[in-house]
């Protein structure tokens, strides 16, 4: 599989990256063995970065047990700290640390390559976020707890502060470059290229939204935006075309994009996903969905405490 810079890190990474939210339940009750089996077959496959984050249930128990016998070897890993719960943030240094120690545990290895403070919106204080968090995640790096260090967020206001404010190796973004929405283009890669600072790229499906099974229930879009990404869906349908294989396409076919992770739970999903790499994109279909989803695009939900 191609591989791409990620930014200055010197990190190679592959395309898409193995987002493993969906290998600790977040979208459902999972088989793990199905969820070990795609994970080792992404990464025979070529996938290099798989990222994970204590919020995201069992994934870091799961992942553990998964990277078993040589796998960890193998991959760029990513995990994240300071979102402990939906509703519960604690960003401040002692947390954050003890945070990637019991991460380390969880995931039997002595250091993550990428270290995360997760969406850094919902933060009381955003600036102590810049100061006290930005400072500790650099002190992780210094004692080689990990190799990279980063934060995310929904909002692209706060990344680019962040970006910004913070030195940072990476950004995660999500839902702001896929079909429905391409803001990321625009509001955060040039602060992103001046300041030396990579970006991964993530959720091309919109967290479900792009797929024609459609989004978990808990999903923050409103009715309009998930009344069109089921009529795209429709007629992806009647095409005889999956519409995440459409979507995660027109993310791959960005070459700004380094690397986009995609949720993935089962082998099927990430066969879908391989073939998305090796077929070419319908352009035919591609224009008909774009005009469905038209008069949603670029539409936010909010989150966090700090607006957009
Ligand atoms: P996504 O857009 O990748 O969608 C995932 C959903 O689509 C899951 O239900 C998955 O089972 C399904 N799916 C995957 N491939 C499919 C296919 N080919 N056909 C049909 N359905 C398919 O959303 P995501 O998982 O939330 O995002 C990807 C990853 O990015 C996450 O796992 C996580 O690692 C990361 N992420 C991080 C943040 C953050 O830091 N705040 C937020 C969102 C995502």
């Amino acid at each position: 599989m191609e591989q791409r810079e990620l930014g200055k890190t010197g990190l190679k990474v592959s395309p898409l990256g193995f987002g493993a939210a969906p290998l600790g339940g977040m979208y459902g009750e999972l088989d793990e063995a199905r969820g070990i089996e795609a994970l080792h077959r992404a990464i025979e496959r070529g996938f290099n970065l798989v990222d994970t984050s204590p919020y995201y249930m069992k994934s870091e128990e799961v992942l553990g047990r998964a990277l078993r016998g040589g796998w960890r070897d193998k991959i760029i890993l990513s995990t994240k700290g300071g979102r402990i719960a939906k509703d519960v943030f604690d960003f401040s240094p002692i947390h954050m640390t003890r945070s990637l120690e019991n991460s380390l545990r969880l995931l039997g290895t002595d250091h993550v390559d990428i270290f995360i403070a997760h969406d850094i919106e919902f933060a009381d204080d955003l600036e102590r976020v810049f100061t006290e968090t930005a400072d500790v995640l650099h002190q992780l790096k210094t004692q080689g707890k990990c190799r990279f260090v980063g934060m995310s967020s929904y909002p692209l206001g706060v990344l680019v502060r962040a970006v910004e404010r913070c030195g940072l190796d990476v950004v995660l973004s999500y839902c702001h470059y896929s079909l429905l929405d391409t803001t990321l283009m625009s509001r955060l890669l040039p602060v992103t290229q001046r300041h030396d600072t990579a970006i991964i790229n993530a959720s091309p499906l919109a967290m479900g939204l792009l797929t024609n099974a459609g989004p978990p229930a808990w999903h923050p879009a409103d009715a309009e935006t998930k009344a069109a990404c089921r009529a795209a869906a429709d007629l992806c349908r009647q095409r005889g075309v999956e519409l995440a294989l459409l979507a995660v396409q027109f993310v791959l076919s960005q070459p700004e994009l380094a690397t986009t992770l995609v949720g993935i739970s089962t082998p099927e999903e990430l066969e879908s996903n391989l073939r998305a790499m090796e077929t070419t994109l319908n352009f035919t279909l591609l224009t008909q969905v774009e005009r469905i989803l038209t008069p949603v695009k670029n539409r936010t939900w909010p989150s966090g405490k700090q607006g957009d």
